[in-house]
């Protein structure tokens, strides 16, 4: 134990319990398998489950394997009256959207042509939504952030307007190194939640627009052209009786039609972002008008999270919960498309869903159980919002108070051994340290996010319980892979988001090796066993943006 000497002491208690010189997490963490991950994610993938949506066929095969898994592994079911599922009420929106240019007022409208030209959906839950002549304003990234003194819209009234809008947040200059980014405005290069289409659309409709549609463009948005259309062009879901205002029609905008737009106003794509670029960037309407309507089917659906407790050893504890999360949902199938059309999400996520279950099983294997008790939560429609992490985080089987942190899996690294793991969102809380700790105890080590301009941070469930005041540890695949030439990793990462990602051909690939996906899952599992059995609470880390008190 010479190592724990140089630890703060809210740790050196995480070490201590050691069974005749072994953790007690030893042995179950050794016996995790990359056989069993493998199968798991081959049933969850498989065609038969039809690409998982909530709402479908695939939704009830899944929850249904997964419940009868957890079953199987002698944990009790995560509900209070003895049920396996959290029902989660949805409900499921088939927008179908023309949507129409003209060039001046009372020109002449021209249809936009779906899916080149612009993607678009309503999400309001009204059988159709129209406008007939809208003004149309360019708003650069469409952000009021008080925190950094910005305000891309200056007072001025949008109300009934069509916002053309930036993915990404503001990229400003660093004035002592304009090379790179000011590191005090939107953090620099790393993607802060105003670069999220999801905060635009808020944005837009908090301010009365009658329409917010968003720029493509693939460096600045992190996926390319087919993701924004694979992921919006479907059945869309959003939370029953959810209050929050909605814009009419919300979208995206092909770089190529948006080029047009800006060149018929005497401007280019270029201008445009340099403007928006600059603090003293205000609102300029351009000349175009813009009609829409969209017929819609609304569909209510019982969706449902499913999950499995693990009850603590520790009387004064158990009543302190530790939650494992991974997504078991996908985005279903795509009649429209070629081929079979089925997006079997292999690495997004069954296969975190099938990590999920093989940590589960590890613990409930163990010959003791930790101090404090633990849930296995596998959340439904991620993809679509992290509908299902927010459900639950809002309506929780424990309270949150007594949620002592967030694990979440979403995507395990299917290409071999790394030496290091990614931690996305590093530096918000005391996990950090455990993290670090159990990564350095195996021999691992542990990396900030290496690409924080992406926005991954926000892109899943662990989100949704750090809003609620929840610390949360989520990792993504390390970058040194052993016996790989460098670069090996970014290379296969790099592949997967142009072939792969939300795309019909994300299955279990022949070349998988997951020796790596076991050792990410171990540190996991030892990491939440710490935490578990901790003294103390994880706290948030001052100046990180969550840091305040649990409800
Ligand atoms: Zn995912």
């Amino acid at each position: 134990m010479k190592r724990s000497v140089l630890l703060p002491p809210a740790l050196l208690c995480a070490f201590l319990p050691l069974l005749g010189g072994q953790a007690p997490w030893e042995t179950p963490a050794r016996s995790i398998a990359a056989e069993r991950i493998l199968a798991h994610t081959r049933v969850l993938a498989s065609d038969e489950f039809e690409g998982r949506a909530p709402g479908s066929p695939g939704e009830e095969k899944s929850v249904a394997y997964l419940a009868e898994q957890f079953r199987s592994m002698g944990l009790q079911p995560g509900g209070s009256g003895g049920s396996w599922t959290q029902d989660v009420p949805i409900v499921g929106v088939t927008s179908d959207v023309a949507l129409s240019l003209a060039d001046s007022p009372g020109g002449g409208f021209r249809p936009l042509a779906f899916p080149a030209d612009f993607v678009a959906w309503s999400p309001r839950l009204e059988p159709s939504v129209a406008a007939a002549d809208s003004e149309l304003v360019f708003v650069g990234h469409g952000v009021t952030a008080p925190e950094f003194q910005w305000d891309d819209f200056k007072g001025t009234d949008v109300r009934g307007k069509t916002l053309l809008i930036l993915v990404n947040d503001p990229q400003v200059p660093d004035p002592r190194d304009p090379g790179k980014l000011d590191p005090r405005v939107f953090k620099g290069n790393a993607m802060t939640y105003y670069g999220r289409w999801s905060y635009k659309f808020e944005e837009a409709a908090r301010r009365g627009a009658a329409a917010a549609i968003i720029i493509h463009e693939t460096k600045a948005a992190a996926y390319p052209w087919f993701v924004v259309v694979n992921s919006w062009s479907r059945e869309r879901f959003g939370l029953q009786g959810s209050t929050e205002p909605t814009v009419p029609l919300a979208g995206w905008m092909h770089l190529d039609q948006a080029r047009r737009v800006l060149a018929a106003n005497g401007s280019t794509y270029e201008k445009a972002v340099a403007a928006a670029s600059r603090r003293d960037f205000r609102p300029i309407p351009l000349k175009q008008r813009v009609a829409f309507s969209s017929r819609q089917t609304v569909r209510p659906v019982r969706s449902r999270n499913v999950f499995a407790a693990l009850p603590g050893s520790d009387r004064r504890l158990r009543d302190d919960w530790l939650i494992y999360t991974a997504h078991w949902d996908h985005l279903g199938r795509n009649p429209k498309l070629d081929g079979d059309g089925i997006f079997n999400g292999a690495a997004d996520n069954a296969i975190g869903a099938a990590g999920l279950l093989e940590i589960a099983r590890a613990f409930a294997t163990a010959p003791v159980r930790p101090k404090r008790s633990v849930l296995f939560l596998s959340v439904t429609a991620e993809e679509q919002g992290l509908l299902g992490a927010r459900y639950y985080a809002s309506r929780p089987v424990h309270p949150l108070a007594r949620t002592v942190a967030n694990i979440n899996i979403d995507g395990l690294n299917p290409w071999g051994r790394t030496s290091d793991l990614r931690q996305i969102g590093q530096g918000s809380s005391t996990l950090d340290e455990v993290l670090l700790a159990t990564a350095k105890a195996r021999g691992r080590t542990v990396l900030p996010d290496a690409h924080p301009e992406r926005g991954t941070f926000y892109r899943s469930d662990h989100f949704e319980f750090m809003k609620q005041g929840v610390p949360a540890i989520y990792i993504n695949p390390g970058g040194h892979f052993l016996g790989k030439p460098a670069g090996y990793g970014e290379s296969k990462l790099a592949e997967y988001i142009d072939r792969d990602y939300h795309k019909p051909s994300d299955e279990v690939k022949p070349d998988w090796d997951l020796s790596g996906a076991v050792e990410d899952l171990q540190v996991l599992m030892e990491t939440g066993w710490r935490v578990a059995d901790a003294h103390r609470m994880p706290a948030w880390k001052p100046g990180s943006e969550f840091h305040r008190e649990r409800p």
